[in-house]
């Protein structure tokens, strides 16, 4: 507003000529002349407008000038207006004080004096003049305090975003950045010359660039307050997640005068949340499979992935050493080179950083930031510097992978082209990684044992070899189906108890194992095992485990009987073989001797020799004959009605034609004996056999009974002897074939082992028994039950069948 402006002036009066006057008068000053002839029309136009001053007329009809005057200066905005009565009333004094006190500030009287009037009105205006001047002025230098005050304000605030230890900034209706606040520079490391319009384009991580274009784009559209999850770039070129906000500043008519937005830092929360949710997704992967291989592979993706540019895992193998078990890398392609590179350059044992370093000392190790010094100083060693340079690694951590009671393995994660640094808290997080994957190694190892223990429990209760584990308080703990078998020793009868109390004779037989350490195949031994009356024989072999002794053993009793059989048969054969022909062949050469004459006497000795061992070969001859018939089943029995005693007295007879002079031979017999069942030239070959024995193994001499007596249904042939007697372990195997209880004759008496074998062999085919009673020291009884002959033919007959059958 300038000073040009125009003072109004209101002129009232009820007669036109008055105002026609006074507009004369006032018209040279130049102001605005506003004329009214009544007081309400002058109220009217003081609400209109401002004057400057007012000339009122003293006499009006309907409101006189001293009712207006008092109107004007009760309204508030108009009581400094300077009022100047114009009257043609006298001067006397009530009327001029009744003027003041209505608000007048002066009088003209009619007739006026224009030059008077207009000194007066220009006083008044230059009055109205000065106090507009200063009211502006007033107005103006409000409106600068304002000013002041405002900026003063906005510095204010400017300071506290300032101080926020968030990013702040504000930006325009069109989303263009007005201004950022210290936090910004400092976190970016811009300068404000690069605080553009759109500086944010440049520290948005760009992976999350199109993501925050679109929310952007449509807040403002909108209009709604924006929100969303960014990575901005730090001074350090690393990136930390932050959470923008962005809300809109309306003016008073609810249009948007500009944005304010903040930036906070949640990349510590972030991580947390991300590695919660990787922890979990790392847990998935573990439990998804028990093969713990694919499992690791899996868990070095996901860790490539998720916190580290490339991820392997080591593991330790029982002979110790460490193989690569899992490798990932962001970049696919560099699986294959990180592979190579490991092949290329295996790790070495005694380094100091690195797998073997992290697995033998079983701390972990963290390399925060790889340096270009700590390369030349050489800290990490050559592998390292390989795979470093090679790999572009940024930054390092290897954590053990530690079980119950050793380290498995290691896992180790590197940085490169993010260019992430791992502190502390990712060397948590990794350790945390390895805790769970150690645990599902160990688990699936665990699984896999107990998987080959069940696979091993099956094959050990199926296989023919048996088996015995002893624990290390020397108490079996497993006894298999063949282990029951062989021994005949039940399972129930065993388990629990100490190996000495279960398995009898254990105690001669344990000193002679040789126990092997696991995994070495122990040395088997052949062990002879009496089990009440029987003889086993074992091949036993041991070995150590951690728990105790595992014992596996198989039956030889067979082989072994065999075995020894064949070597009976040579010595004794042999033996008695080569005896009579040695015989034989001493009286064939004294015979044929031309240089000396023999006495008759002598050569019938010597021929009669010939003629006995000879008998004596070709017995020895048949039994081996008869034998080998009887195995091969090719001979039969001829069954018929044979008279007991008269078979018994022919045998004894032909016995007592070659009985030594100090043995007796008696037959005793009751008078009536029924008649029996039987071959009759085999049944004499029996008692021939059991006779010839009887007084064979009285080497002292003696008497040697035969005795007949009807039993049941069977009549029983008893032989006994006052001679040498049959311990009772030999008792049942003196009737296997060629057993002899003093196979290298060491008491002189010979004979193949057959006679007892065909006896027994002969007597079954009738349904006959044959067995011994002896205490082993005074002689022995030789009993042979051979059926009655029953009356009828039917039976015999049936009977014929059965053994041909045979
Ligand atoms: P051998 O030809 O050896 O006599 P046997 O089969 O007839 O063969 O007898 C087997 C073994 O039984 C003999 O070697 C002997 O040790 C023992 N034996 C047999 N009969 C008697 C007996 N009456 N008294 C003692 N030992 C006997």
């Amino acid at each position: 507003m300038s000073g040009a402006v125009r003072a109004n002036i209101l002129l009232v009066d009820d007669h036109d000529e008055n105002l026609l006057a006074l507009e004369g008068i006032l018209e040279p000053l130049g102001h605005r002349l506003v004329s009214v002839t009544s007081g309400t029309a002058a109220l009217k136009q003081l609400l209109l407008e401002d004057f400057a001053c007012i000339l009122l007329d003293v006499q009006m009809p309907d409101l006189d000038g001293y009712e207006l005057a008092e109107l004007i200066k009760r309204r508030e905005r108009s009581q400094h207006i300077p009022i100047v009565f114009v009257t043609a009333l006298s001067q006397e004094e009530h009327h001029l004080y009744r003027g003041y006190s209505a608000g007048a500030v002066d009088y003209i009287f009619k007739p006026i004096d224009p030059n008077i009037l207009r000194s007066k009105v220009a006083v008044f205006v230059e009055l109205w003049e000065k106090n507009t001047q200063l009211q502006r002025q007033a107005e103006q230098l409000h409106e600068q305090e304002l000013a002041a005050f405002e900026q003063a304000s906005e510095e204010r605030y400017r300071q506290l975003a300032d101080a926020m230890p968030q990013i702040v900034w504000t930006a325009d209706v069109d989303g263009n950045a007005t201004y950022f606040n210290r936090r910004w520079f400092e976190y970016t490391g811009t300068t404000p010359d690069e605080a553009g319009a759109h500086a944010w384009h440049a520290v948005v991580h760009p992976d999350d660039l199109p993501t925050v274009a679109a929310r952007r784009e449509q807040t403002l559209n909108s209009g709604e307050t924006f929100e969303v999850e960014y990575r901005f770039r730090g001074s350090d070129g690393g990136y930390r997640w932050h959470l923008g906000r962005a809300v809109p500043m309306r003016n008073a008519e609810g249009d948007i005068d500009f944005w304010i937005g903040t930036a906070t830092d949640i990349h510590d929360r972030k991580l947390i949340e991300d590695q919660r949710s990787f922890i979990l997704a790392v847990g998935d992967a573990l439990s998804q499979g028990l093969d713990y291989r694919d499992t690791l592979q899996r868990v070095a993706d996901l860790a490539a992935g998720e916190i580290a540019d490339w991820c392997s895992v080591h593991s330790v193998e029982t002979d110790g050493t460490i193989v690569q078990l899992a490798v990932s890398h962001t970049d696919p392609a560099r699986v294959t080179f990180a592979r190579e590179l490991q092949e290329r350059y295996p790790d070495e044992p005694d380094a100091l950083t690195g797998v073997p370093a992290v697995i033998r000392r079983g701390e972990p190790e963290l390399i925060p930031e790889i340096t270009d010094e700590m390369l030349r100083a050489g800290t990490l060693d050559e592998l390292h510097f390989e795979l470093i340079s090679q790999l572009g690694l940024r930054s390092y951590m290897c954590v053990p992978l530690k079980g119950r009671d050793r380290v498995l393995g290691a896992i180790t994660l590197v940085s490169s082209d993010s260019g992430r640094r791992f502190g502390a808290e990712d060397l948590l997080l990794a350790e945390e990684l390895a805790r769970r994957a150690a645990t599902a190694i160990e688990n699936a190892r665990l699984f896999r044992a107990a998987e080959e223990r069940a696979q091993a429990a099956r094959v050990l209760a199926a296989i023919g070899d048996g088996v015995m584990l002893v624990d290390r308080t020397d108490r079996v703990r497993l006894w298999n189906r063949a282990a029951e078998r062989i021994t005949g020793l039940p399972e129930a009868q065993v388990i629990g108890r100490t190996v000495t109390s279960a398995v009898p004779g254990w105690e001669t037989i344990e000193p002679r194992l040789s126990v092997a350490r696991a995994g070495q195949a122990g040395r088997a031994e052949s062990v002879p095992l009496e089990l009440g009356s029987r003889e086993l024989w074992l091949s036993i072999s041991a070995v150590g485990y951690e728990d105790g002794t595992v014992y596996a053993f198989r039956d030889l009793t067979e082989e072994r009987a065999l075995e020894t059989m064949r070597q009976d048969i040579v010595a004794t054969v042999s033996h008695e073989l080569r005896t009579p022909l040695a015989a034989i062949y001493g009286a064939a050469l004294t015979l044929r001797r031309d240089d000396i004459e023999l006495e008759a006497q002598l050569h019938e000795k010597l021929l009669e020799v010939i003629t006995e061992e000879s008998d004596r070969l070709a017995a020895i001859v048949n039994d081996l004959l008869l034998a080998s018939q009887l195995d091969t089943g090719t001979i039969k029995a001829n069954i018929e009605r044979c008279d007991p005693h008269e078979i018994a007295q022919l045998e004894v007879d032909a016995a007592r034609t070659h009985l030594p002079e100090n043995v007796e031979l008696a037959l005793e017999a009751p008078k009536a004996l029924p008649a029996v069942a039987a071959d009759s030239g085999q049944l004499r070959q029996v008692l021939s056999n059991l006779i010839d024995n009887a007084i064979k193994y009285s080497p002292l001499g003696g008497t040697v009974t035969v005795l007949l007596s009807p039993n049941g249904r069977n009549v029983r042939f008893s032989i006994t002897d006052s001679g040498l007697g049959i311990p009772p372990a030999d008792q049942r195997r003196i009737f296997e074939k060629f057993y002899r209880l003093d196979p290298g004759m060491s008491r002189g008496i010979g004979g193949t082992g057959l006679g007892l074998y065909i006896c027994r062999e002969l007597v079954r085919r009738v349904d006959g028994r044959i067995w011994v009673e002896s205490d082993g020291a005074s002689g022995s009884t030789f009993h042979v039950e051979i059926p009655q002959e029953r009356a009828s033919p039917h039976a015999n007959g049936r009977r014929q069948e059965t053994v041909s059958a045979i």
